[in-house]
């Protein structure tokens, strides 16, 4: 089955870049611009009864941040798809939010292609 991604962050740079890498390694991406964005993506792939393998989002964002974009997620039927976080956000008290909102794992940015295809291979498929 194809391994469709989910990408949600503000800044085109980090898009593009981002969506760059994954497309090269195999993966279909769909791109939101913030998290309200991400969830109407989500909405919308749940309409259409589309797959979601994983979603990577930001934390910094306008409109909604990250880690209210990871809850609204959790409602959804998306609640059990891994989320990775990819943010320049270091601090504890951010990671704990977003681990208890149901973040599986934190990357810090710049954003490493092969770090990051390595933590989406050991959230996704682990075996
Ligand atoms: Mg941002």
């Amino acid at each position: 089955m194809e391994k469709h991604i989910l990408f949600v962050d503000d800044s085109p740079t980090m898009r593009s870049s981002v969506s760059f890498c994954l497309r090269n390694a195999g993966y279909r991406v769909t791109e939101a611009v913030d998290g309200e964005d991400g969830v109407e993506k989500v909405q919308s792939m749940e309409e259409k009864g589309e797959s979601l393998s994983l979603i990577i989002t930001d934390i910094n964002m306008p409109k909604m941040d990250g880690v209210g974009f990871i809850s609204k997620v959790k409602e959804t039927e998306f609640k059990f798809v891994p989320i990775l976080v990819l943010t320049t956000v270091a601090e504890e008290s951010v990671i704990k939010k977003g681990r208890d909102a149901g973040a599986s794992g934190w990357l810090m940015k710049p954003f490493q292609p092969e770090q990051l295809l390595w933590a989406i291979k050991k959230v996704v498929w682990p075996k």
